[in-house]
């Protein structure tokens, strides 16, 4: 159609358990109250942001155990846009995605790529290691968008994704 915004690769970055699969399960619709891994790691979706549709191609094909270094290679070559996933509940995951950050601006040097910095697992008050204020800082010191989310909740993953396309589109639209 007129509207069509076009097909964007995003690729979910971070740690292992930090709630990449939790998350992109929601973006897919997949009900998975018994935790258990449906096998897919790519999915499709459209979604009407804005009065626009954009179909996301979200992968979740990072950092799952025994990765040769050719597959986070390509993982870093071929998103259009990155979520970097950390949890607030876990420090050196907090740091891994500033380590994620820098690999992915050495690799894509000459571009500006869309990104978002998500502290997922938010409703675990109880158990922070890192603030909503260090996360916001780090955000603007990686000059990319900043959210926190809770996937076991569903707080603020429609709003992830949605915020994943209007970065998208504002990059194009600046070309
Ligand atoms: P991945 O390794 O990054 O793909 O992480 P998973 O999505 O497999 O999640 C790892 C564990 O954290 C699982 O047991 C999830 O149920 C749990 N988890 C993920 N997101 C949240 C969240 O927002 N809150 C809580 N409390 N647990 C979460
Ligand atoms: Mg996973």
């Amino acid at each position: 159609s007129d509207s069509d915004g076009g097909l964007f690769r995003v690729l979910l970055l971070g740690d292992s358990g930090v709630g990449k699969s939790s998350l992109t399960n929601i973006f897919a619709g997949i009900q998975d109250a018994h935790g258990e891994h449906s096998g897919e790691e790519i999915y499709e979706r459209t979604l009407t942001v804005d009065g626009e549709d954009s179909t996301l191609l979200v992968m979740d094909t990072w950092g799952t155990e025994g990765d040769e270094p050719w597959v986070q290679d390509y993982c870093m070559q071929v998103g259009n846009a990155y979520i970097i996933v950390y949890s607030i509940t876990d420090r050196a995951s907090f740091e891994s995605a500033s380590e994620l950050r820098i690999q992915l601006r050495r690799m894509r040097q000459a571009e500006n790529i869309p990104i978002i910095l998500v502290g997922n697992k938010s409703d675990l008050v109880r158990s922070r290691e890192v603030s909503v204020e260090e996360g916001r800082a780090c955000a603007v010191v990686f000059d990319c968008k900043f959210i926190e989310t809770s996937a076991a909740l569903h707080h603020n993953v429609k709003e992830l994704f949605e915020g994943i396309v209007r970065q998208i589109r504002l990059r194009k639209d600046s070309k």
